[in-house]
């Protein structure tokens, strides 16, 4: 996790449209740009780098 655990859970909170990569609310069933139907969980993080 990172350094703020409020920043982690909004993190979460937002799912990106793999066709336009639109940021949508959780658990949105269309992307509010393209409607397209491809959400993902963003999520994708790397390593964790050492402060
Ligand atoms: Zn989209």
């Amino acid at each position: 996790m990172g350094k703020f655990p409020v920043a982690d859970a909004a993190m979460l909170k937002v799912w990106v449209c793999k066709k336009c990569k639109a940021r949508n609310p959780a658990h949105s069933k269309t992307c509010r740009k393209c409607f397209g139907s491809h959400l993902r969980p963003k999520r994708q993080r790397k390593k964790e780098t050492k402060g």
